[in-house]
Order: C-alpha cells, then structure tokens, then sequence
C-alpha cells in the first residue's frame, strides 16, 4: 500500500507492506485529518517511534476485514478510535483507555497510523458512522471533537452555566460547538478580531479579543463585565502563564478551570486565588471511546460541525503540513487516500 512515513525527520511517499495484525481489523483509511501534533514529529519534539512509521492518528474510512465475532464488518463506514488500552486495568474496564496504566500503543504516535491506503486496529476501536457524517468530519472529530467532548464532561458543565473557552483553533471550536449544545453561554477569547467570527459561528455568545500576555490582566474584569459574578468554567487551550492565570481570576465561585493546552510554561498561582472561591483545576488529556461516539452521535445530529478546509492526496502531505505551519488553515486540512 501507499504511505506517508517518516525517514531521517522527514515525510517520504512509500510502498509498505499492507497491515496485517493478528485479531484485528484492517480499514481502507478515506480521510485522515492533519494536526498539529504532526509538526511535532516533524520538528523532532517527539521522536518517531520506529523507521518508516506511518503519521496519523485522525481516521476514518472502510472495514476491509474484522475477526470472526467483531460488531464491525467489511464494508462498514468507521471512525478510528486511537488509543490502544491494555484492556485489563481498572481505567479500561471502566471505559477509560486513554489514561490506560498499561498503554499498548496509540495509532499514529506509537503504532502505524492513517496516513496511508489502510490502517490496522483493534475491531473494538472502530465506531459504526450514520450515512450523514462524512469521513472528513468524522477523522477531525476522532482528535479534537472527542477531546471537546472530554473536557465538557470532566468539567461537568451543566445547562445554563457561562464558560469561558480560551483559544479558538481547531480544538478550541470543538470546544465552543460542545458546551453550546450543551446549554451553556460561551464566551470565546482570540487572539485576532479576524478569528471572532468564527467562534461566533461555532455558538459563542460574545468573542473578547486579547493581543498578548499583558492584554490577559484585563481578562477577569472584562468577564466579570459579561456575567456578573464570573465564570462556572474556564477552558483552555492556550496554556501560557499569563492565560492560565487570567481565567482562574476569571472564574466565579466553585469554579473551574480545564487545563487541556499548553506550552512550556508552568503554572504559578497564588492558592488563596483558589481558595477564596473554592475554585478547583482539572486537566484532560485526549477522550475516550464513549466520548468519540458522543461527537459522532452530535455530528449525526447536526450539533457538531467541522470545517474542512482542503482535501489533499497522499501525496501532497507535505502542502498540507506546510500550511499548516504557515497558519494559513480555516478549520482543519485533511488527507484522502
Ligand atoms: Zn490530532
Ligand atoms: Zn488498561
């Protein structure tokens, strides 16, 4: 088959063998989404796992084979859930793999993933789609729509709460569409008037526009402007001292504070910001196989959205990365086999 794989710290276009795994189920990949985290391997902030190892961990496409007894079967149109669970530890019993004690690898990080013709996983990892969600949409939502799901619900954001979402790339409007479905009032922070329109569009109320770590220290007025008493929920996506410690300031009693981005910042915070207001921080890291299929069931229903932005082959990997790079991608690109 035909691959994107990572040689001497760059992409080649090469023939691989087709995957074969044992006990698993083998899918023709019809789209692939292209992430950031990819830049990372390229950039050798996180080395690749093996030579010749296949990017990609955003996919969707067709069942080509599944083992006798699988609930999926050949012709089925799937999303790829990616984490790879031992399947045995207190988290996977409980339908938690990706904070798995024994993790047996992640496609697209640690085991071959969907750039290319085919893809091999685990039967279980694969969520039936309804007719009316496309591959595209479906690969973007197996990243950053089940990571928006996974924050909403550690958060446990409840119907008629304000939330502050800081950050809108990818995620972060994931994040916006969510705890608008969910009933809540989102208020968006970016960094450029041009980005205000699209979180308007993805269902926050208001967009606050801040330039740069000093334009933060106006963060929790200019909230407290919009709700009275400050926010239920502070998301983010940022991950800079400066944000993170804004909207912690941000939030209103028993708040809290979802860390999911980040940067080589640390946190520093005064505990008496939390305690005063019995604010609490959680963090969340990637989702479950219960949140993937919730962002599929609220794609179905026309409450999750992705914008695609442009559709490449395999070949042109390496554009769609560059632009990537250069910032110069509305929504997310996305690779079709
Ligand atoms: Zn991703
Ligand atoms: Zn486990």
């Amino acid at each position: 088959m035909k691959a994107v794989v990572m040689r001497d710290g760059a992409l080649a276009v090469s023939e691989l063998p087709d995957p074969s795994a044992e006990g698993w189920a083998v899918v023709e990949v019809k789209a692939a989404g292209v992430c950031g985290s990819e830049l990372h391997f390229l950039d050798g902030m996180i080395p690749p796992p093996f030579a010749d190892f296949v990017l990609g961990h955003e996919i969707a496409g067709v069942v080509r084979s599944a083992p006798e007894g699988a609930a999926v079967a050949p012709g089925d149109r799937v999303a790829v859930y990616n984490f790879v669970g031992c399947g045995d530890c207190h988290w996977c019993r409980t339908g938690h793999e990706s904070i798995c004690t024994d993790p047996q690898g992640q496609l697209g990080w640690s085991r071959n993933g969907g750039y290319a013709e085919q893809v091999a996983a685990p039967a279980s990892n694969l969520l039936k789609l309804a007719d009316n969600v496309s591959f595209e949409t479906a690969a973007v939502l197996s990243c950053s729509g089940m990571t928006a799901v996974h924050a909403a619900r550690l958060a446990d954001v409840q119907l008629g709460q304000t939330a502050i979402v800081d950050g809108v790339g990818g995620v972060g409007l994931m994040v916006i569409q969510v705890l608008a479905a969910a009933g809540l009032k989102v208020i968006a922070v970016a960094d450029s008037d041009a980005k205000a329109p699209l979180a308007l569009e993805s269902g926050a109320s208001d967009v606050i526009v801040l330039d740069g770590a000093e334009a933060y220290e106006s963060l929790p007025e200019r909230v407290r402007e919009l709700t009275g008493a400050g926010a239920d929920h502070f998301f983010e996506l940022v991950g800079t001292e400066a944000t993170m410690r804004a909207g912690i300031r941000s939030l209103g009693r028993r708040g809290t504070a979802v860390l999911i981005g980040y940067t080589e910042d640390e946190l520093k915070i005064h505990p008496i910001d939390l305690i005063l207001s019995e604010a609490r921080i959680v963090s969340s890291v990637a989702a479950s196989r219960h949140d993937l299929q919730t962002a599929l069931d609220l794609a179905a229903e026309g409450k999750l959205s992705v914008a695609i932005d442009t559709a490449y082959p395999l070949d042109e990997a390496e554009t769609a990365l560059a632009r990537l790079r250069a910032r110069e991608v509305r929504g997310r690109n996305v690779l079709v086999p």
